[in-house]
């Protein structure tokens, strides 16, 4: 019986030949940022907003969402943080805001669409975190979910500054925005990729049906493929693409997102130590080589059995 070994993380990710590549945490709230502080992640690079509200029948207001907010924010004095606008709706229902009675919530009003009929929730939701992010010494980054074009991004990032946040990103876990990255990067700062929701759309398989388990893959050639696209787009924007899906969690995966063009992973705390010890063994060169494997493969196991053969 295998003994499970937590490895430690001494908040310093790095490549073996030395590159620094920051390895973040996602959390829902103020205490699981406590505890991500305290397993050395450094930094968020997904708070979760709406499990913060997940049992309200009404919408929070603006002061609770920015005490909410500040308990996250303060858990990371000085360092980044970067909230997601409500990504309510689909596997993670609202009552304030999604129509129970939607026939498809997976590619129903989800996430950003919300706001096309509650305006009002979006606009209090960026008040709320600038003034958290202006109460703060963390670096607060805000960014939207479920982005399916370039004039949502636009319209999203325009919003976000007007209402004073400085540095504005969007979510790619649709194919669609895969495919449109490098427009995305000219109207945003950053993106991050939601790789449970990219799996579950390129598939076309539910990500709550553990029968279709194996199509919700990351390892996946058609979603290592998109991956590709948009770490290509980041490399010649030169801004950040995180990965902050189940994915960024996973240390045999990591050397191929650094070599297919991601800056960032953010992971459950719990997974950081192992993540931080699989990228200290590679470098560079040896990312982009088991990427190239990777994005060479026919199939998920394929992908998994060339990429320990290159970096073995
Ligand atoms: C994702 O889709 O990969 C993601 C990070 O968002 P969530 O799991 O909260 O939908
Ligand atoms: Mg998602």
């Amino acid at each position: 019986e295998a003994a499970s070994v937590e490895v430690g993380f001494d908040g310093d990710g790095r490549l073996a030949d030395g590159r620094a590549f920051p390895l973040l945490a996602n959390v829902g709230g103020a205490a699981d940022a406590e505890a991500a502080a305290a397993a050395h992640a450094q930094g968020v690079g997904l708070f979760r907003t709406e499990f913060s509200f997940l049992d309200r029948a009404e919408a929070p207001t603006v002061a609770e969402q920015v005490s909410a907010y500040r308990g996250v924010l303060a858990a990371f004095p000085g360092r980044k943080v970067v909230a997601r606008t409500l990504d309510a709706g689909s596997d993670k229902p609202l009552p304030f805001a999604n129509d129970a009675d939607e026939e498809n919530p997976a590619l129903g009003v989800r996430g950003l669409r919300i706001a096309r009929r509650r305006p009002e929730l979006l606009a209090d939701q960026l008040a709320a975190l600038a003034t958290a992010g202006a109460a703060e010494t963390a670096n607060l980054e805000v960014m939207a979910p479920m982005i399916a074009t370039v004039d949502e991004a636009r319209a999203f990032a325009a919003q976000a500054r007007a209402a004073g946040i400085d540095r504005v990103g969007v979510m790619i876990e649709t194919p669609s925005a895969a495919l449109m990255a490098k427009e995305l990067l000219d109207v945003v700062d950053f993106v991050s990729l939601g790789t449970n929701d990219l799996a579950q759309y390129t598939l076309a398989a539910d990500r709550l049906l553990s029968d279709l388990g194996e199509l919700n893959d990351p390892w996946q050639p058609a979603v290592l493929r998109l991956i590709s696209l948009v770490g290509d787009a980041g490399r010649s924007a030169g801004k950040d693409v995180g990965v902050c899906g189940e994915a960024g969690g996973d240390p045999a995966l990591a050397p191929v997102l650094v070599g297919l063009g991601v800056t960032s992973l953010s992971m459950t705390s719990r997974a950081l130590g192992r993540v931080a010890a699989a990228l200290a063994l590679v470098t560079e060169d040896d990312c982009r080589r088991a990427a190239r494997a990777a994005l060479g493969a026919a199939t998920a196991d394929g992908a998994r059995v060339v990429v320990a053969e290159a970096l073995g």
